[in-house]
Parts: C-alpha cells; sequence; structure tokens
C-alpha cells in the first residue's frame, strides 16, 4: 500500500518538499506519496492525532509549528531538543520521533566548500531560530569559536547561554562585528535581510571581509543576495541557502527510507522550481 508522507506548516502554498520529495520517491521506485497540508497552531494536535491513525511513515514540519509540535511526539532526539525544534518525524512502528535536520542539513552543505570546520573561526550572523539550530550544531561539531551578531544583542548573547555545548562564543552588535570581520574563516547569514522584500539591504557593512574567508547566506531567493554580491566583489568564497534547504530534504529522506538521496538532483529540482520566481 502506498505510503503518506507530509508537510504540515502555516502558510504552506510556497513549500518546495512535495515535489522535490515525491520527484525522489518515483526516481528511487518508492511507492509512497507526499502531500502538503495547511495546518493552523489550534489544530496541530488533531493533525498530528490524524496522521498517526493514517499510519504515515512520517512528515516535515515548518514555520510556525517546529517547537509548538514537540508535546505531541512519543521521543525527540537531544540535538532537536536541545534546539527546542522539530522538522523531521519519523514513524517507528506507531513511534513518533522527531529530529532537526535544519542545523545538520546547513553542515553537509558546508562540507561541500569547508570540509572541516575544526580550528575555524565562526561569525553567525543573526539569532532567530535557524540561526540557533547552525550553531547548536556547529558547536556541537567543535568550531574553534563561534561569534554571533545580532540587531537585537540580547538575543545573540541569550543563544550563547543556551547553547549546551561547549565552544568559545561572544555576543557582538551589528556594527561591532563589522568592524571585526577580517577576524572570521566563515561568515554565515541568517538574518531576513536580503530576502524579498528586503533584497536592496545588507544587515551589516561588510568592507572587512577577508578574501580568504568563506561567505553563506541561507537566503535562496533571491540566489545571491546582496550580502553575496558584495563578499564576492571583496574576493571572498560564497554559498547560497540551497545546500541548506536541499540537505535537510536529504537527511529527512534518509531517515525515512534510509537512502541517502542524490543531493544534485535535488538541488536541479530546487533550481527548477524558483525559476522565474527568484528575486
Ligand atoms: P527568525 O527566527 O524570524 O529570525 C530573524 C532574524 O533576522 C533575527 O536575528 C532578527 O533580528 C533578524 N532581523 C529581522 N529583521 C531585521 C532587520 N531589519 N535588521 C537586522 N536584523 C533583522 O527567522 P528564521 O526562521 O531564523 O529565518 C531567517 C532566514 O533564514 C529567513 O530568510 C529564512 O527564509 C531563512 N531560512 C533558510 C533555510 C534554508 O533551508 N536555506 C532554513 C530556515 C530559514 P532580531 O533578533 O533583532 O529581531
Amino acid at each position: 500500500m502506498k505510503k503518506l508522507f507530509a508537510v504540515l506548516g502555516d502558510p504552506i502554498g510556497h513549500s518546495m518538499s512535495p515535489i522535490m520529495h515525491n520527484d525522489l520517491f518515483s526516481y528511487y521506485q518508492i511507492d509512497a506519496h507526499y502531500l502538503p497540508f495547511h495546518v493552523k497552531n489550534d489544530d496541530l494536535e488533531d493533525a498530528v492525532k490524524g496522521l498517526r491513525a493514517l499510519g504515515v511513515g512520517g512528515f516535515n514540519i515548518t514555520v510556525p509549528h517546529k517547537s509548538a509540535i514537540i508535546p505531541f511526539l512519543d521521543e525527540v532526539e537531544e540535538l532537536a531538543l536541545n534546539i527546542g525544534a522539530v522538522n523531521t518525524v519519523v514513524n517507528d512502528g506507531g513511534k513518533l520521533i522527531g529530529y532537526n535536520t535544519d542545523g545538520p542539513g546547513f553542515l553537509r552543505g558546508l562540507e561541500l566548500y569547508m570540509p572541516s570546520i575544526e580550528g575555524k573561526k565562526v561569525l553567525l550572523i543573526g539569532a532567530g531560530g535557524a540561526a540557533r539550530g547552525i550553531y547548536f550544531t556547529l558547536a556541537k561539531e567543535k568550531a574553534l569559536a563561534i561569534d554571533i551578531a545580532n540587531r537585537t544583542v540580547e538575543k545573540a548573547s541569550g543563544l550563547i547561554e543556551a547553547c549546551p555545548y561547549s565552544t568559545s562564543s561572544s555576543a557582538y552588535t551589528l556594527d561591532e562585528a563589522s568592524r571585526n570581520l577580517e577576524e572570521y574563516d566563515l561568515i554565515i547569514q541568517t538574518t531576513t535581510i536580503g530576502m524579498s522584500p528586503k533584497i536592496a539591504e545588507l544587515p551589516l557593512n561588510v568592507t572587512n571581509i577577508k578574501k580568504q574567508a568563506l561567505v553563506c547566506d541561507i537566503i535562496y531567493n533571491p540566489l545571491e543576495t546582496l550580502f553575496l554580491q558584495e563578499a564576492k566583489e571583496i574576493g571572498a568564497s560564497i554559498q547560497n541557502g540551497i545546500d541548506m534547504f536541499v540537505f535537510q530534504g536529504a537527511l529527512a529522506f534518509e531517515k525515512w527510507t534510509g537512502i541517502f538521496p542524490d543531493a544534485e538532483r535535488m538541488r536541479e529540482n530546487v533550481l527548477n522550481q524558483l525559476g522565474g520566481k527568484t528575486c
């Protein structure tokens, strides 16, 4: 019988996950289908009960339910519990187990450009939900130092205090960080600045980025934010948010099927979906 997979979110119409996962199910000849469901906050518990009753194979959770889902699951892996957010659920013989593949997905994508982060000095720009997942994942992987710069600097300090993995970190304002950018080997932009409608804005002045640095922006629409364009002009290497999106999906697919899928195929598929939609 065909297995059901799903993604729950509000809104959900924009999600590229259904096309990406349905293509993989057909490519690997797995008799399964992945559907998007628009679920409001108040309906989340009922939606999870429904999926459980239907014997779903697994599902993704997207904004705004990544934290709210946790009480409705039977088990949550350590990293997701520490991050406080689940984006992937596996139905293991009736037991719903939650994982976070966002931070690990970023790391897998990063490895294409920087095979090891050991000994690297990292600056994370932003202290929201995505930054939290990336910060905890990199801290667990033992980056030498991970500083955080955020418009609301208290949120950056809060993230550092909350991190259960030992790493050396300081919190900075965006101006402070921009003055010291030459210190960093890896700079990861996680704010919403650069995404539509803020495509002509920068989170901070990039003049002091060093040429040898790798500069990542987790935004993928537009594919090259102004932040990445300016870093590239300085001579730095750049990476956009497509890899993070593709690898979070690849890791979810692997948890559901045991197959680590062809990430290049997934990337092509996502780029096709973005065709004509990029700002
Ligand atoms: P979030 O929790 O709402 O965090 C937003 C962050 O942006 C905060 O650090 C916030 O600073 C900062 N910010 C917002 N407006 C700003 C402004 N005008 N000036 C300076 N900083 C500003 O959002 P999120 O879930 O972390 O998502 C952040 C971005 O990551 C989004 O663009 C999202 O599309 C992208 N993302 C990509 C992937 C992927 O797979 N590639 C996955 C997840 C998210 P304050 O704390 O001061 O408000």
